[in-house]
């Protein structure tokens, strides 16, 4: 739902500002179209009906995975196309992983959606609705939405402006209600976007796509790596900690051969060990591209050898592989 411009209607009609936020409520609890709305006026419902869709991003297919987690393919009103992944945790927790492009400019050479190539930017309203989408499924299994992850598609950092207005309605009382400390925005180490959340008053979580520890192998793998190599994008993200007081979570995605050495885990602790980044180590979810992942022995040593460097480390297992939901899959099918 447009916030912004059902407000604006409703100004240009003379209505109620509280109506906005019914229609918001009435979203959140269920409905599906104006004419659900029943807190409005039947005239009111079908002007609505006329003038502005429901939802900004319409759910053309659910799947559910065997681990529980749900994805949509969620189609906008101009036919770009997006995915949206709602994870299930313990204890009625759940997390949704909404995208921010429908599409993403980077090429990461791992990532089904890099290889889709440039897709527009999202708006707040698109980015929002996939978050109210989530919150709806996760009442309806009897669990809370807890956790926001801009994990989705496309680069966060170069939508940012969108990004930080959605996070405002996530957050907000008469929004989502879920505290900035459980959003993140990931990013392939956007330099630029990573100063200006420093600076930002909303206190989301910053997470880093790292996925290696020396120039010549990131570069190989994330074309970024050029731009912003990895000194420098390590002391964007010092200057992040020491404005904002919050760490950085580092993404470490195995690839066989390619960034799983014992080496590679003692040169990412040299990098890492001031104490100010959390590490995610990240299994590999097959895409077209080359690589594969990190056998688990393998991926014992490396974090094996990563205590030992004194660096500790969280392994995320992948969800949602058998329906194409987990990180790096998503893409138009
Ligand atoms: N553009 C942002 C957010 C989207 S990707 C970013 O790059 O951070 C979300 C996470 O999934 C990133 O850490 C990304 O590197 C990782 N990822 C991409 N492809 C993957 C794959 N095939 N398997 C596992 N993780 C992958």
């Amino acid at each position: 739902m447009d916030r912004a411009a059902l407000a604006s209607l409703l100004a240009e009609w003379g209505q109620p500002p509280y109506r906005a936020r019914q229609a918001a409520e009435a979203q959140r609890a269920g409905a599906d179209g104006w004419a659900d709305v029943s807190a409005f006026p039947a005239a009111l419902r079908a002007r609505l009906e006329e003038h502005l869709p429901f939802w900004t991003l319409e759910p053309r297919q659910r799947v559910v995975s065997r681990d529980g987690t749900v994805k949509w393919g969620l189609r906008a009103g101009d036919g770009a196309f997006v995915e949206a992944v709602l994870i299930a945790h313990e204890e009625g927790r759940r997390t949704v992983c909404v995208s921010s492009q429908a599409g993403c400019a980077l090429a990461c050479r791992f990532c089904a959606t890099g290889a889709m190539g440039p897709g527009r930017d999202l708006t707040p309203a698109e980015i929002l609705d996939q978050a109210v989408l989530a919150a709806r499924e996760a009442a309806a299994q009897d669990a809370r939405l807890t956790n926001v992850v801009f994990m989705g598609m496309g680069e966060p950092m170069q939508n940012l402006d969108a990004v930080l207005e959605a996070c405002g309605g996530i957050a907000a009382p008469e929004g989502l209600g879920i505290s900035p400390r459980r959003i993140a925005i990931s990013t392939v180490g956007w330099v630029p976007g990573i100063a200006r959340l420093a600076d930002h008053p909303l206190a989301v979580r910053l997470a880093i796509s790292l996925h290696a520890a020396d120039d010549d192998t990131r570069s190989a793998l994330m074309p970024i790596n050029a731009r912003y190599p990895i000194a420098n994008l390590l002391s964007a993200c010092r200057r992040y900690c020491d404005t904002t007081g919050r760490r950085v979570f580092i993404e470490y995605l195995l690839l066989d051969g390619v960034n799983d050495a014992p080496a590679d885990a003692r040169r990412l602790a040299r990098l890492l060990r001031d104490g100010r980044f959390h590490v995610n180590v990240i299994e590999y979810n097959p895409t077209a591209g080359p690589y594969r992942a990190s056998p688990p022995e393998r991926r014992r040593a490396f974090l094996g050898a990563l205590a030992d460097a004194g660096l500790e480390a969280s392994v995320r297992r992948s969800r949602g592989a058998d329906v194409a939901a987990a990180c790096g899959q998503l893409a138009r099918a």
